[in-house]
Protein backbone atom coordinates (compact mmCIF):
# COMPACT_ATOMS: atom_id res chain seq x y z
CA UNK A 1 0.00 0.00 0.00
CA UNK A 2 2.65 2.32 1.22
CA UNK A 3 3.94 2.20 -2.49
CA UNK A 4 0.74 2.70 -4.22
CA UNK A 5 0.41 5.49 -1.77
CA UNK A 6 4.19 7.22 -3.01
CA UNK A 7 2.65 6.76 -7.13
CA UNK A 8 0.02 8.54 -6.09
CA UNK A 9 1.86 11.55 -4.84
CA UNK A 10 3.74 11.10 -7.90
CA UNK A 11 0.95 11.68 -10.05
CA UNK A 12 0.19 14.93 -7.92
CA UNK A 13 3.44 15.91 -8.70
CA UNK A 14 2.70 16.03 -12.27
CA UNK A 15 -0.03 18.18 -12.18
CA UNK A 16 2.23 20.96 -10.54
CA UNK A 17 3.49 21.47 -13.44
CA UNK A 18 4.42 24.47 -15.44
CA UNK A 19 2.21 26.89 -12.57
CA UNK A 20 5.26 25.86 -9.96
CA UNK A 21 8.26 26.73 -12.10
CA UNK A 22 11.00 27.86 -10.71
CA UNK A 23 10.01 25.49 -7.85
CA UNK A 24 10.02 21.67 -8.28
CA UNK A 25 7.00 19.77 -8.61
CA UNK A 26 6.22 18.17 -5.75
CA UNK A 27 3.15 15.94 -4.81
CA UNK A 28 1.68 15.39 -1.41
CA UNK A 29 -0.71 12.60 -0.42
CA UNK A 30 -2.12 11.69 3.36
CA UNK A 31 -3.46 8.75 4.36
CA UNK A 32 -5.42 7.38 7.39
CA UNK A 33 -6.35 4.09 8.04
CA UNK A 34 -5.22 3.65 4.37
CA UNK A 35 -7.56 5.43 2.57
CA UNK A 36 -6.05 9.28 0.75
CA UNK A 37 -7.93 12.04 2.85
CA UNK A 38 -6.16 14.49 1.04
CA UNK A 39 -3.83 15.15 -1.85
CA UNK A 40 -2.10 18.11 -3.06
CA UNK A 41 1.02 19.70 -5.30
CA UNK A 42 3.36 22.56 -5.87
CA UNK A 43 1.18 25.83 -6.69
CA UNK A 44 2.25 28.65 -8.09
CA UNK A 45 5.65 30.48 -6.40
CA UNK A 46 4.33 32.54 -3.46
CA UNK A 47 1.26 29.83 -2.68
CA UNK A 48 1.30 26.61 -1.24
CA UNK A 49 3.88 23.81 -1.56
CA UNK A 50 2.45 20.63 -2.39
CA UNK A 51 2.17 19.75 2.04
CA UNK A 52 0.51 22.63 2.31
CA UNK A 53 -1.74 22.06 -0.07
CA UNK A 54 -2.76 18.97 1.34
CA UNK A 55 -2.92 20.04 5.13
CA UNK A 56 -5.37 22.47 3.91
CA UNK A 57 -7.68 19.82 2.77
CA UNK A 58 -7.62 18.80 6.20
CA UNK A 59 -7.67 22.23 8.13
CA UNK A 60 -9.53 21.52 11.49
CA UNK A 61 -10.34 17.64 10.80
CA UNK A 62 -9.50 15.24 14.13
CA UNK A 63 -7.73 12.31 13.13
CA UNK A 64 -5.43 9.98 15.23
CA UNK A 65 -2.89 8.88 12.83
CA UNK A 66 -1.96 10.79 9.30
CA UNK A 67 0.66 8.99 7.34
CA UNK A 68 2.19 11.75 4.66
CA UNK A 69 3.39 10.28 1.49
CA UNK A 70 5.63 13.27 -0.24
CA UNK A 71 8.15 13.19 -3.46
CA UNK A 72 10.52 15.43 -2.33
CA UNK A 73 11.94 16.41 1.73
CA UNK A 74 9.98 19.10 2.95
CA UNK A 75 11.11 22.38 2.78
CA UNK A 76 13.25 23.51 6.22
CA UNK A 77 13.58 27.13 4.96
CA UNK A 78 11.34 30.20 4.78
CA UNK A 79 11.59 31.46 1.38
CA UNK A 80 8.50 32.85 -0.27
CA UNK A 81 6.21 30.57 1.91
CA UNK A 82 6.55 29.44 5.40
CA UNK A 83 8.38 25.74 5.94
CA UNK A 84 6.62 22.74 5.21
CA UNK A 85 9.02 20.72 7.62
CA UNK A 86 8.00 23.18 10.21
CA UNK A 87 4.58 22.74 9.75
CA UNK A 88 4.15 19.20 9.25
CA UNK A 89 5.80 18.51 12.38
CA UNK A 90 3.84 20.75 14.53
CA UNK A 91 0.71 19.53 13.43
CA UNK A 92 0.12 16.47 16.10
CA UNK A 93 -1.96 14.09 13.41
CA UNK A 94 0.60 12.95 11.16
CA UNK A 95 2.65 10.61 12.57
CA UNK A 96 4.82 8.97 10.01
CA UNK A 97 6.36 10.38 6.84
CA UNK A 98 7.34 8.74 3.73
CA UNK A 99 9.87 10.63 1.46
CA UNK A 100 10.89 9.62 -1.45
CA UNK A 101 14.06 10.93 -2.42
CA UNK A 102 16.04 14.23 -0.66
CA UNK A 103 16.73 17.56 -1.66
CA UNK A 104 19.60 18.21 -2.75
CA UNK A 105 19.14 21.83 -2.53
CA UNK A 106 21.74 23.24 0.17
CA UNK A 107 19.15 25.27 2.21
CA UNK A 108 17.61 21.88 2.79
CA UNK A 109 19.67 18.77 1.92
CA UNK A 110 18.98 16.50 5.11
CA UNK A 111 17.42 19.61 7.42
CA UNK A 112 13.66 18.73 6.27
CA UNK A 113 13.99 15.53 7.57
CA UNK A 114 16.26 16.56 10.94
CA UNK A 115 13.15 18.86 11.66
CA UNK A 116 10.82 15.91 11.46
CA UNK A 117 12.56 13.67 12.79
CA UNK A 118 13.61 15.69 16.16
CA UNK A 119 9.50 16.47 15.93
CA UNK A 120 9.37 12.84 17.27
CA UNK A 121 8.10 11.81 13.26
CA UNK A 122 8.80 8.67 12.25
CA UNK A 123 10.63 9.33 8.60
CA UNK A 124 11.37 7.00 5.88
CA UNK A 125 12.95 7.49 2.96
CA UNK A 126 13.72 6.01 -0.27
CA UNK A 127 9.88 5.00 -1.34
CA UNK A 128 9.76 4.66 -5.01
CA UNK A 129 13.18 6.86 -5.45
CA UNK A 130 13.53 5.36 -8.82
CA UNK A 131 10.16 6.40 -10.68
CA UNK A 132 10.11 9.67 -8.39
CA UNK A 133 13.92 10.67 -9.66
CA UNK A 134 12.80 9.66 -13.13
CA UNK A 135 10.50 12.90 -13.17
CA UNK A 136 11.65 15.31 -10.30
CA UNK A 137 15.37 15.07 -11.08
CA UNK A 138 15.38 17.52 -14.00
CA UNK A 139 13.80 20.02 -11.94
CA UNK A 140 16.01 19.94 -8.34
CA UNK A 141 17.93 22.82 -8.07
CA UNK A 142 21.29 21.40 -7.24
ZN1 LIG B 1 7.72 23.48 1.26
Amino acid sequence: MDEIFMLAALAQSRKALPECLPNPPVGCVITDAQKIVAQGYTQAPGKHHAEANALQQIQGQTFNFLKMYVTLEPCSFHGRTPACALAIAEDSRIHEIYVSILDPDLRNNGQGLDILRKAGKTVNVGLCANQVNAFLNQYLLK
